[in-house]
């Protein structure tokens, strides 16, 4: 079921249909019909509904418009009150909050929340607690370091052929354990990266020729407008020896609605394009999602997926099969899951590395392996990415080495003069 169209052009306040897109390309024109199907966008029936109860003076047509829900995000206890049966100790928490990483909701995405359940999955994530005020050992506000390997002010050029871009300072939401909450939606407005900042980074780029990776994340790329992006893609796109350009985002699952065909569109001038979608649970692959995702997929744009693992959010095997299957279906493919970074308060969302290890073993063999992402560590303090991966060899007898697979039997491959496994004992 479909109830606002969703074009290029927002619809008029009336919730018409607004003019059809004159920048489309000039292929034959599709019958009114198709044209019509292809840039219908759905709205799922709880979204309606949520829309109605919650933003009565909202259109459908202002609900379908990104721009809308931005600008009608959630961002005060006021706003939480009118959505959610908020707990004393969530009350209390972002009564106290200050500085950066503010609460911010979109509206559609808190329609997929618990409006009852403080234990519901992303309302977790998005909903200060008391406990992100508690500053456990080992955590920071900068625990990968990436301040100190700024090359420039939003430039981090750790790893030889990489760097990162730190192109806005706005997310659509702030997710509670975010490990960039010391910049993103700083003070009354949110911090927006100035352009001075953007042309040092291209500066910079400019003269180091073994950059040929970019990643291009914030704060969330995919809030700046078409034409930001599409300037800040085409600066990279022109440096010869940047052959690799990434967009790391959540917007697809938060805001889908910005994904309309004109950005499509935008983007598939910047070819090759790839994107890692910041994705935590099955929840979140609503229709609305899946229209965003299979939008960016048509476009050509290769789609991963980086999930950070999350105490009593997505840390149970059955929920980690259903997200990657789904994404699987959505042509994303699980890349990374990442155990969560030490930074400020966010023990209450970090689990034992034991269960990450865990977790893969629970999902090796068991989904395709497309569907099983890389088990990664950020190592704290600037060491980059490190994969972690379940031991799955038992041992050595004489010249077999002895493998256990993914329904614990063992089997022998022959390894003659190897080593690898002699050191353990047999089982
Ligand atoms: S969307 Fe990404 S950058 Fe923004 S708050 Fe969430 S984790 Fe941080």
């Amino acid at each position: 079921m479909t109830e606002t169209p969703f074009s290029d052009r927002p619809p008029a306040r009336d919730g018409k249909t607004g003019a059809p897109d004159s920048a489309a390309p000039s292929a034959p024109s599709a019958p009114p019909r198709e044209a019509a199907r292809r840039s219908a966008f759905p709205s799922s029936p709880g979204a309606r509904a949520f829309r109605r109860r919650v933003f009565p003076e909202a259109t459908a047509a202002d609900w379908s418009d990104w721009r809308w829900q931005l600008r009608a995000r959630i961002r005060s206890l006021d706003g939480l009150e009118r959505v959610f049966r908020l707990t004393e100790d969530e009350r209390a928490a972002v009564a106290r909050h200050k500085g950066g990483l503010p609460v911010g909701i979109t509206p559609y995405y808190a329609s997929l929340m618990g409006a009852d359940d403080p234990a519901e999955p992303l309302r977790r994530t998005h909903i200060p607690v008391g406990q992100e005020y508690l500053r456990l050992p080992g955590e920071s506000d900068d625990p990968l370091g990436e301040d100190p390997a700024s090359a420039v002010p939003g430039l981090v050029h750790r790893y030889p052929d990489r760097a990162l871009f730190l192109a806005t300072g706005t997310c659509s939401t702030y997710c509670r354990y975010c490990t960039r909450s010391r910049m993103v939606g700083q003070t009354g407005g949110e911090q927006q990266i100035s352009a001075r900042h953007w042309e040092r980074a291209f500066a910079y780029i400019e003269a180091t020729p073994q950059i040929r990776d970019v990643l291009v994340s914030g704060g969330d790329p995919l809030t700046l407008s078409d034409d930001k992006l599409d300037y800040l893609l085409g600066r990279l796109r022109a440096i010869p020896h940047v052959e690799f350009i990434r967009i790391g985002t959540k917007v697809p699952l938060v805001l889908p609605m910005r994904i309309t065909r004109a950005l499509t569109r935008m983007l598939r001038k910047h070819h090759p394009l790839w994107m890692s979608v910041h994705c935590t649970h099955p929840a979140e692959l609503t229709p609305e999602a899946t229209e965003a995702l299979t939008r960016l997929a048509d476009a050509g744009l290769p789609l991963g997926a980086q999930t950070v693992l999350l105490k009593g959010i997505n840390d149970h095997v059955e929920t980690l099969r259903t997200l990657y299957r789904e994404l699987l279906r959505r042509r994303v493919r699980p890349y990374y899951l990442l155990q969560c970074d030490p930074i400020t308060g966010s023990g209450q969302f970090r689990t034992p590395v034991e269960t990450g290890l865990d977790l893969i073993d629970g999902l090796r063999g068991h989904l395709t392996g497309y569907a099983v992402p890389q088990y990664i560590i950020d190592a704290p303090g600037g060491g980059g990415k490190v994969a972690l991966v379940p031991d799955h060899i038992e041992g050595r007898d004489g010249d077999d080495l002895l493998l256990r697979n993914f329904e614990g039997r063992i089997y022998r491959y022959p390894d003659p003069g190897g080593r690898i496994g002699a050191e353990k004992p047999r089982s």
